[in-house]
């Protein structure tokens, strides 16, 4: 047994040596897991380790808040109903500088620190990239020292795990243990009590005011759990405050009293499933009620916990919106609104004018599509049921705008309603949108073109009536998680060009332009990529058994599984190319391998049997040896951050293909174009932005416009037909749909497929653009045949990229919407 001097053994991770480390980590071996270095497994030892490391940034936890608190500091709450954390401990220790000291502490111990990280499986409480948005922005926030706080829940069940079976998408439950993981700290003492159901009295309180009684309500319990959120250096360590639902007996008198044990616990499974899983977007009707009290429950935990934390340091009620900023994530967080006037007038009896000032100063609201099913509605039968006090409270504030709005508009009678906050058609609705814009002093997209269509086809009432409250915040990433900590050997050559500055400030990655041509630095770059696509080569080989060619072109789609985003579009031109190889007899100018990787909502059925398709193309050309090493087709099971970051590094093509016009900004295209891929892209989302930074000699574009496709749409002039008589090239890749070319085990597969394209209107436009892309194919083609060409593009992407650093989203945020301030 290791004798174990003193704890705590590390205080202070600058002063962290291997001594401490190790100490640490024997400490927890020991007393926090109950065994010894000789017995412990890879998951005890993983488990260790990640504690030792919680325990540096426990402490710097509790100084920055104290440092918040002598600060007086605004702080800003970041509500999310998901966060896609991905791993901890990688990021953690590349922000705190000390992947070296432990790889070396853990070298001592006899242990590699990889097979630890290995250990840690993905924070996956989100779907996509709205979820890892919000996770890159604690990152930033916590770099730029600002008291940013992300606020969501701990699913007992985050985004499903997936296997491929024969070619299909399997759902399992993911890996990330909620109820013992080392990362969070629980604080039971901390619970909040929920109100939910019950009935509202009229009543009058004071001075005769009109105070009605929410009664007979039952309660669920939200207990917070805490992850600490380092920046990078370290100064400042924000959390991240997870809730999760638990019954709450003593509360509820009616059962205690009728002592019906059963009852009681059946309530207790009732309330702890609020936070039990993470709800794909496609709801039925049977969980369209749990997904209300879910979201309910993230904002009323969320605005009881900012009240009373402001309470206590000493605030005045009338001064909460100077010190308080609430972003609502999408749409789903908006009830914020509600709870926040019901919290102020109810609880703390300000009359109604000064609670809906306090209220929209304080709240911003970021949208994040453009597909009309995801901004939520609520039947309004269902919200009584379960919010009756928060209906009558939505109720007031319609009534009220909407004689503003008779005001302002006195000779468009529609005007009402259109803008209203309750939906006549089709059973009466709420309109969450429209009470995230009224309820707010800020109304932002998420790229240009995203916060332009926002304005002038999905809310042109509002953006006519509120004209200052509409502005854009193009998305970033960090590039601390997604080339620091991802792509290490591309990390160090910049560094060793420029200096470390870019870590912290992006922007100085422009430093590489000079570099770009350089024959010395384009062969260094070159030897990165090439080990970067080594070691994917491997893990390919390692999880699915194919073995690629390293030299080949790697071309990657790596994102959700969905129509829009127009996988389909990719596996049309791979058709193409191989139906060229083995009947034209053209072999292509620059061997391929296209690598694929995602998931498909559970309930989109279209989406898994792209899925399918995508599978079995690899299988039919991946077996074929007429193809050889000039064609291959690979799926990644289980996409996410991890993969995520496996990937990118050893990408060449970045595919950002989404028919222009649907895709809101898109992040994965920041983070591929960071890492030196080069982008062949729709001018949809961010991808107009990225092309204007890296210049559109180093980006390849294609394919018709937003304004163009909108037009076709109205006109109704568009038939895939044409295209499909004009083009024999067309025709053929098509008609491989229609045939049992990839499905010849299981006959007619694909000829959903085939009808989506030919008999139900082609709704995403792939044949329309499907020429366009192939032509732009071959230049990417005849481009990789010029190495130096390529690289020099390669890194002018790389040093181009600093606008797209979430750090430069984050300020823009805090300077023009939170008015949040770094606290050093
Ligand atoms: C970045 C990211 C996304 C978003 O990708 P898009 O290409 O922008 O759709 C989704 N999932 C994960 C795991 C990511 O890291």
């Amino acid at each position: 047994m290791t004798h174990i001097s003193h704890y705590p053994p590390v205080c202070n991770a600058l002063e962290a040596d291997n001594g401490a480390l190790r100490d640490a980590i024997l400490y927890h071996l020991q007393y926090s897991c109950g065994s010894t270095k000789k017995e412990a497994t890879q998951g005890e030892l993983a488990r260790a380790v990640m504690l030792a490391v919680r325990d540096l940034l426990t402490e710097r936890m509790l100084a920055t808040e104290k440092r918040y608190q002598q600060h007086n500091a605004k702080r800003l709450y970041y509500l999310s109903m998901e966060f896609h954390l991905g791993r901890t401990l990688g990021n953690v220790l590349a922000n705190l500088g000390l992947t070296t000291l432990l790889a070396r502490t853990m070298e001592e111990l006899g242990v590699d620190l990889e097979e630890i990280r290995e250990q840690e499986s993905d924070g996956a409480l989100g779907t996509g990239g709205l979820a890892r948005l919000a996770a890159c922005f604690l990152d930033s926030l916590a770099t730029l020292d600002m008291p940013g706080f992300g606020y969501g829940l701990k699913y007992q069940f985050g985004l499903f795990r997936q296997e491929l079976v024969q070619g299909y998408q399997k759902e399992l439950p993911g890996r990330w243990d909620t109820e013992h993981n080392p990362w969070l700290i629980s604080r039971p003492d901390e619970v909040f009590a929920i109100p939910m159901y019950g009935r509202v009295e009229p009543s009058r309180g004071r001075n005769n005011r009109y105070a009605p009684v929410w009664q007979d309500q039952k309660f669920v319990l939200g207990i917070p759990h805490d992850m600490p959120i380092a920046g990078a250096g370290g100064k400042t360590v924000n959390t991240l405050r997870l809730f999760s639902a638990r019954s709450a007996d003593a509360f509820d008198i009616q059962i205690f009293t009728a002592n019906d044990y059963f009852q009681a616990i059946r309530h207790q499974l009732f309330s702890e499933s609020v936070s039990k899983m993470l709800y794909p977007s496609d709801v039925d009707d049977q969980s369209l009620e749990m997904r209300l009290k879910q979201e309910y429950f993230l904002v009323a935990c969320t605005i009881q916990d900012i009240m009373k934390k402001y309470l206590k340091t000493g605030g005045e009620i009338s001064n909460f919106a100077q010190n308080t900023a609430i972003q609502l994530n999408d749409t789903n967080p908006a009830l914020a609104i509600a709870e926040l006037m019901r919290c102020l007038v109810d609880e703390h009896q300000l009359d109604w004018d000064n609670s809906w000032d306090i209220t929209r100063a304080t709240c911003a609201y970021t949208s994040h599509t453009l597909v009309p099913e995801a901004y939520e509605k609520w039947p309004v039968q269902l919200f009584e049921k379960v919010l009756p006090r928060h209906l009558q409270i939505i109720y007031e504030i319609n009534h009220r705008f909407l004689h503003e709005v008779r005001l302002r508009y006195p000779d468009d009678e529609n005007a009402p309603t259109r803008m209203s906050l309750i939906e006549e058609t089709g059973g009466r609705q709420l309109n969450m949108a429209h009470l995230a814009i009224i309820g707010s002093h800020s109304v932002n997209g998420v790229a240009g073109l995203h916060s332009q269509l926002l304005r002038d086809n999905v809310f042109p009432d509002f953006a006519d009536m509120f004209p200052e409250r509409f502005s854009n915040k193009t998305n970033g990433v960090t590039q601390r998680r997604w080339l620091y900590k991802a792509n290490p050997p591309l990390a160090n050559l910049i560094t060793s060009a420029i200096g470390n500055e870019w870590i912290i400030r992006a922007e100085t990655l422009s430093r590489l332009d000079e570099f770009a041509a350089d024959s010395q630095f384009q062969k260094q770059f070159a030897e990165t990529r090439n080990h970067n696509k080594r070691s994917l080569a491997d893990h390919i080989m390692r999880v699915t058994g194919l073995v690629i060619n390293p030299d080949s072109l790697f071309d990657v789609q790596i994102k959700r599984v969905h129509e829009y985003k127009r996988q389909l579009l990719h596996l049309l031109y791979i058709i193409h190319c191989y139906r060229a190889i083995i009947e034209d007899g053209e072999p292509p100018q620059v061997p391929r391998t296209h690598i694929f990787a995602g998931k498909a909502a559970p309930g989109d059925p279209a989406a898994k049997l792209i899925i399918k398709l995508i599978n079995n193309i690899g299988q039919v050309i991946n077996r074929d040896t007429r193809t050889r090493d000039m064609l291959k087709v690979v799926m990644l099971p289980d996409f996410g951050v991890s993969l995520a970051e496996k990937i990118i590094p050893a990408a060449d093509l970045s595919e950002q293909i989404s028919m222009a016009g649907t895709e809101a900004s898109g992040t994965g295209n920041m983070k591929l174009a960071m890492n030196g891929a080069l982008t062949i892209g729709t001018r949809d989302g961010s991808n107009i932005e990225i092309m204007e930074e890296v210049g559109a000699d180093n980006f390849f574009t294609f394919g018709l416009d937003a304004d163009t496709i909108e037009e076709l749409r109205t006109e109704n002039s568009y038939n895939a037909w044409d295209y499909y008589a004009d083009n024999p090239l067309i025709r053929r890749a098509v008609d491989c749909l229609d045939s049992d070319m990839f499905c010849q085990e299981e006959p007619g597969l694909f000829r959903d497929i085939f009808a989506s394209l030919m008999y139900e209107g082609d709704y995403f436009f792939h044949l329309a653009d499907l020429e366009s892309y192939i032509d732009t194919q071959q230049q990417v083609n005849e481009l990789y045949t010029h190495p130096a060409s390529w690289r020099k593009k390669a890194i002018l992407n790389i040093a181009r990229s600093g606008k797209f650093s979430s750090d430069r989203t984050v300020m823009e945020y805090a300077e023009t919407i939170w008015q949040l301030k770094p606290v050093v």
